[in-house]
């Protein structure tokens, strides 16, 4: 079990600085298992029980290091830090955002795309989800301008389809029509602005996009727009 001194663990998540903390803890606000930790050099061991017998403040320690969530991303916000506008990131707790290692996005998903969005903190768990190699599932419930015409399903599904200025043809995707202007579609890469160039190449034009799941794991019903939730084993354990 890997081990942390008391200040740098909490300066890591965003508490404080080491010295605020160091006072925080001669003050008797930071308890282990109901008895105050005095010192702030003491190493702590990080085993997952911390975050109920650590206590800061009188409130339960975020998340240890290593954690990941689910955020039901909502339409108008942005995944990247370099673009105008509300950012994904602004959803979060804010101690959240002040954390080291940074919670970043696993993936993208456009500003104007709502739905299942990852975040961690976990550099490796991130890259297991995206790499190209795992070829990950992920659902869109896509709504159209235009009719469907009935071809995209085997256009999609040829592993030929080219993307304008890309020199690798699309992987195989799964296209269920669910109405004349909306489909589900299903893709195993995370190429930029994906669907909504597939349906270009097909003639027609997305209006509505929501990602609905990744792997295994599926937007739950009831977390509503701009919510998040912390992901269990077995949530981690359904994406591959
Ligand atoms: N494909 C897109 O075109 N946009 C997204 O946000 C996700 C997949």
């Amino acid at each position: 079990v890997p081990t942390a001194r008391l200040d740098r663990l909490l300066a890591n998540l965003g508490y404080a600085s080491r010295r605020e903390i160091q006072a925080l803890a001669k003050n008797g606000h930071i308890t282990l298992d109901g008895a105050p930790l005095t010192a702030a050099d003491r190493r702590i061991a990080l085993t997952p029980d911390l975050e109920t017998r650590l206590v800061v403040d009188g409130e339960a320690l975020d998340p240890l290091p290593g954690f990941a969530l689910m955020l039901n991303k909502p339409l108008g916000v942005t995944c990247s830090r370099k673009e105008a506008g509300p950012l994904v990131y602004d959803l979060l707790p804010e101690r959240w955002r002040r954390r080291d290692p940074a919670i970043s996005t696993v993936g993208r998903l456009d500003k104007e795309t709502s739905g299942l969005l990852l975040m961690t903190d976990d550099g490796a768990l991130l890259h297991r989800i995206i790499s190209p190699k795992r070829h990950v599932a992920k659902r869109y419930r896509v709504g159209l301008a235009r009719p469907l015409t009935g071809g995209e399903a085997d256009l999609f599904a040829a592993g030929t389809l080219m993307l304008d200025g890309e020199e690798k043809p699309l992987a195989p995707a799964e296209l269920e029509v669910v109405g004349p202007q909306e489909a589900l579609l299903t893709v195993h890469e995370g190429r930029y602005h994906q669907v909504r160039r597939m349906f270009a190449a097909a003639g027609n034009h997305v209006e509505t996009l929501h990602r609905e799941s990744v792997g295994g794991l599926t937007l739950p019903a009831d977390l509503a727009p701009g919510a998040i939730r912390r992901l269990g084993e077995a949530d981690l354990a359904a994406i591959f």
